[in-house]
């Protein structure tokens, strides 16, 4: 028979659901975060807040987090506490005649002085404070470590305290969060911190791979799982599902969106009909990005069902939430649809086929950020799409938002093939960006080493393209050691060397 009991005499998991624990696990959260605040409150605030006050003051202050990304909990009194200190110090002042002297009572209006009696751990003290937030941040100390369900304490600019339980932590990690040490968010995985870094914290690259690396290894360094009580390898069970579904929500597609990929046709005028048929009736295909799906998976039917039967714009811009603003010709390009891509510039699509009244896309046609389909072909290596695009017209020349060109996007997916190719039609391999990026910078930092040696030795990049970036002051050797390339990253530094003129050392 189950006992209820695991190894550790814990109240096991059997007969419980993952929503009971989490609930019970709260619960006991919250109790232990109550109890840790009225030791602090009463550590900090000696007799003007202790014993029920203290109780009273944690239990009715302490609430939940607004925002579920990061700390859980927040206590917002102790700057409430503070005044009606000060107001009673500044009562006290007034009605005593032994501090007549002006300066005495303005000091004692403007500050809190806090007494701690003698007791059996020492004997009395008192402690002043000038402003809520060095009381907050006392009160911040005091429970630092005295809780093992507390895991982080910060104090904000309105002297609220930012609690973050070891509970939310564990949830955080079981769903694939990392931490921010510095402002108390998680973000997702290594990614997701090493962006925040950057963005947030102004951090320079290499930093920001340092900071979310580091969390990463300590995210790997915590507890295996059979050395864990039953209940948090439950709760780590939920958590990971609960994740796990959400992430194949995200991934689910809507019905016409499937169709559109799956590239089948009667499932696209059967949704057209089941909503009454005519223009409303295929309102759905623009919604979901139906001629996007299609043009990224080739299918030209679908696409001319789309376009032709059901009125759908063959350029339009992506809607889905996310989306960096790429239209139908971009995903055809940048999945290498050479058929789709001729349909959507309006080309026949054999002898046979007359094309007429086709779409006629403009194969310039940009994202925000001036990223043109040519660019996604060039990225992802598919030579032929990117062969069509600039018979149908498209710029090879053409430069992005941030000044790069396709030599950038091929150097950084190391295809040298495609490299040499471009170079052979005339492009510019020695392109520098406005951030001070040469494709030598941009093959560095992806660790693509065959490119830079190309780029080197067969192209002459030279010293101008081996320079500190205007970003962080990253040199291609900088980028590679970032990423751990250190052997490419030598071998860029000492090209830098030699063609700076020193020679090796
Ligand atoms: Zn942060």
């Amino acid at each position: 028979a189950n006992t209820n009991r695991d190894a550790s005499g814990e109240a096991g998991t059997v007969g419980y659901s993952g929503a009971e624990l989490e609930a019970a696990a709260e619960a006991s959260t919250r109790t232990a975060l109550e109890d840790a605040l009225e030791c602090a409150l009463a550590d900090v605030c000696g007799e003007a807040c202790s014993g029920s006050a203290a109780r009273a003051l944690a239990r009715r202050a302490l609430r939940r987090a607004p925002k579920p990304q990061g700390w859980d909990y927040e206590f917002p009194a102790v700057r409430g506490l503070f005044m009606k200190l000060r107001a009673a110090s500044a009562a006290a002042a007034s009605t005593d005649t032994n501090t007549a002297d002006t300066a005495a009572r303005s000091t004692a209006v403007a500050s809190i002085t806090v007494r701690h009696a003698e007791s059996e751990f020492g004997p009395s003290k008192e402690v002043t404070y000038a402003t809520a937030h060095a009381l907050a941040s006392d009160v911040a100390g005091a429970l630092e470590g005295v809780s093992a369900v507390l895991a982080r304490v910060a104090v904000d600019e309105r002297c609220v305290l930012l609690l973050t339980t070891t509970l939310q932590q564990e949830r955080q990690r079981a769903m694939g969060r990392l931490p921010c040490a510095a402002c108390g968010r998680f973000f997702n995985g290594y990614r997701g911190l090493r962006w925040h870094q950057q963005i947030s914290h102004g951090e320079n690259y290499a930093e920001a791979v340092a900071v979310a690396a580091n969390a990463s290894n300590m995210q790997l360094a915590c507890a295996p799982h059979h050395e864990r009580s039953a209940t948090a390898n439950a709760l780590r069970a939920r958590w990971e599902g609960t994740e796990r579904e959400r992430r194949a929500r995200r991934l689910a597609l809507p019905a016409g969106a499937a169709a559109a990929r799956a590239g089948d046709c009667d499932a696209l005028r059967g949704l057209a009909m089941a909503s009454g048929g005519g223009a409303d009736g295929w309102a759905f295909a623009a919604e979901q990005d139906c001629v996007h799906w299609a043009a990224g998976e080739g299918h030209v039917h679908a696409l001319r069902v789309l376009i032709e039967e059901g009125g759908c714009a063959p350029d339009g811009v992506q809607r889905a939430a996310g989306s960096v603003g790429r239209t139908p010709l971009h995903w055809a390009a940048r999945n290498g649809h050479v058929g789709a891509l001729r349909y959507l510039c309006g080309d026949a699509l054999d002898a046979a086929d007359a094309s007429v009244g086709r779409p006629k896309c403009n194969p310039n046609a940009a994202t925000p950020d001036g990223t043109t389909p040519l660019m996604l072909a060039v990225w992802k290596g598919h030579r032929r799409a990117a062969d069509y695009l600039i018979s149908a017209g498209a710029d090879l020349h053409a430069l992005n938002r941030f000044g790069c060109n396709a030599a950038q996007w091929a150097a950084q997916a190391g295809d040298v093939g495609m490299c040499a190719w471009l170079r052979k039609r005339g492009l510019d391999m020695r392109v520098i960006n406005h951030n001070g990026h040469s494709a030598l910078h941009k093959a560095a930092q992806k660790q693509q080493r065959e490119v830079c040696e190309w780029l080197v030795t067969k192209c002459g990049l030279g010293l101008e393209h081996m320079r500190p970036d205007s970003h962080d002051s990253s040199t291609p050797g900088d980028l590679a050691r970032a990423e751990g390339a250190t052997a490419l990253a030598d071998w860029l530094d000492e090209q830098r060397r030699t063609l700076a003129g020193g020679g090796t050392p």
